[in-house]
């Protein structure tokens, strides 16, 4: 089925009140995924609510928690999430490091202890809007490994994301935001609900043999997905885990730590002001000379142009918001079961469906 954005977002949101969050909170955690979605990554779209109401439902999620200082050395802050909805405790602590990179040219904010906080470059992307550059290492921990190890056949990371995104006064800015992993595990996911194989390179079954099929993500003995770019990827996914798990979460994946099934994500986030440097003008002069280079490079045969990171989200975006986003049957059988794990009544789910 073909859903307006809007209407995931509504239903999302009714889901999560009826699972004990306040109307705000699960507003702006439902818009969130729902722009997943626009944006064309589905994998972090509406598909992750029904893990959320089951993390709740367990005591893993706390629906009522905002991000709160652990210590603030000025440049440097330690929040902790609570274990809250990632994509509030993510958006406030992004909040909090862009008020500080105003007034101190730059901000280094570690926030740990979020539930699973979603599409980064919506963080990144609130940095850009007050125009400000920013990075973001972050780890994920809470449940089993699902990355091997460059050269390894067995997972002992996760799918680690890295953002960076620069800001642009005549342009949208440059959105660099991706999984460490080969591909994102959601969509891995994604391809399992919808019955689809996954593109050649990205996965090993048990034994370290690839595959293109999804089910051994789902089986046991487990599979694993591969890192991006072979060894470099694996070294910016362990960067990711040492940086945004070790430093700040003090969470690695490492066995001794608990893997009840929940997702927890820990993040450094560094936030710059151009102001602090040559200054908003020059630099926008120089990202846009570079960005016309590149657009006026020659395509590559069967390729129809060069683009610039972020560029695809703004595509899909575009035309997603005007002919829907595809929800699969299995995606759209389990968000119907988390709204009745929530709690909401059967017609609620039905006027969606209709
Ligand atoms: P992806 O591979 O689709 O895109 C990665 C980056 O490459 C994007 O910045 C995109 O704009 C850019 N890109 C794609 N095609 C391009 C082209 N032709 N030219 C130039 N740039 C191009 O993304 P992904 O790695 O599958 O990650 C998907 C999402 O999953 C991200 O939003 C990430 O934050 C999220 N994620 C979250 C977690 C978590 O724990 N919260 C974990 C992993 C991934």
């Amino acid at each position: 089925m073909q859903l307006a954005a809007s209407q995931l977002e509504a239903f999302v949101t009714e889901i999560f009140v009826a699972a004990g969050a306040v109307e705000n909170v699960a507003r702006q955690t439902a818009g969130h995924l729902a722009l997943a979605n626009l944006k064309g990554h589905d994998s972090h779209g509406v598909v992750m609510a029904p893990s959320y109401v089951t993390n709740i439902k367990r005591g893993f999620l706390n629906p009522h928690a905002h991000m709160s200082v652990v210590k603030d050395s000025g440049g440097v802050v330690l929040i902790d999430g609570g274990t809250g909805f990632g994509q509030v405790v993510g958006a406030e602590s992004t909040a909090f490091a862009i008020d500080r990179a105003r007034d101190n040219g730059i901000a280094c904010v570690g926030l740990r202890n979020a539930h699973h906080l979603g599409r980064i470059g919506t963080y990144g992307e609130m940095c850009a809007d007050a125009g400000m550059v920013s990075v973001h290492f972050v780890n994920v921990v809470g449940h089993e490994p699902l990355v091997a190890p460059f050269g390894g056949a067995e997972a002992r990371l996760q799918t680690n994301p890295f953002c960076t995104v620069v800001p642009r006064v005549n342009g949208p800015p440059i959105v660099l935001d991706m999984a460490t992993s080969f591909i994102a595990f959601g969509k891995v996911k994604v391809a399992y609900n919808a019955g689809k194989t996954i593109r050649n390179g990205a996965l090993v079954d048990h034994e370290g043999v690839p595959t293109n099929d999804p089910n051994v993500m789902f089986t046991r003995p487990g599979g694993s997905v591969q890192p991006f770019g072979l060894y470099k990827g694996y070294g910016l996914a362990l960067m990711c885990e040492l940086l945004g798990g070790a430093l700040v979460g003090e969470w690695t994946m490492q066995p001794a730590h608990e893997r009840t099934g929940t997702v927890i994500n820990n993040m450094l986030m560094l936030v710059l002001n151009p102001e602090a440097f040559g200054g908003t003008e020059r630099f926008q002069q120089e990202i846009d000379g570079m960005v016309d280079y590149l657009y006026a490079t020659k395509p590559a045969k069967g390729v129809d142009k060069v683009r610039i990171p972020g560029e695809p989200e703004r595509e899909t975006f575009a035309d997603r918001s005007v002919n829907g986003v595809p929800v699969d049957e299995r995606s759209w059988q389990e968000l119907a079961g988390a709204a009745k794990l929530a709690g909401l009544a059967e017609d609620a789910v039905a006027k969606y469906a209709a």
